[in-house]
């Protein structure tokens, strides 16, 4: 079990093991939303994770794409949301408390990185990314899971 917590602490969480692998985004929507080189994410079944506190201060802003962006809207943290219309939540990974037995396994758009961010060797690379499921079951593989 891990705990996590947005930026001022109100909204709170927890996720159950075992733990797939993270992935880390460098999309340009990905860079905005998190603010920095890349966002890295872990991808849960929905009945793995619980909300502790501070469900009601959610913010929700959705593209007209389907890309979201949930945030605290007292710290403007980014918070879990659930993935599109799947029955898994995405969790940006900053956000959990104490080291948990996670790995990245994934780099996603690596075709648009920022010229600047170096890519760490020996994780899958892919141009842009996977289909959703596909991504899913590559996160979830019997050899990604941990704890
Ligand atoms: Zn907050
Ligand atoms: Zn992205």
């Amino acid at each position: 079990m891990m705990k996590g917590s947005c930026l001022c602490g109100d909204v709170r969480f927890e996720v159950e093991g075992p733990f797939p692998w993270l992935y880390q985004c460098h999309c340009s929507l990905c860079r905005k939303q998190g603010g920095s080189v890349s966002n890295t994410g872990l991808i849960v079944a929905a009945d793995r994770f619980r909300w502790l506190a501070g469900e009601g201060l959610v913010g929700k802003w959705q593209r007209s794409t389907g890309f979201r962006s949930h945030f605290c809207t007292r710290c403007g943290a980014p918070v879990p949301n659930p993935l599109r219309d799947t029955a898994y939540v995405w969790v940006p990974s900053g956000l959990l408390d104490g080291d948990g037995p996670l790995e990245i396994g994934a780099q996603l758009y690596v075709g648009s990185k920022a010229s600047w961010s170096k890519l760490p060797e020996g994780v899958r690379q892919f141009e842009a990314a996977p289909a959703l499921q596909e991504l899913i079951a590559t996160l979830h593989a019997k050899r990604a899971l941990r704890g």
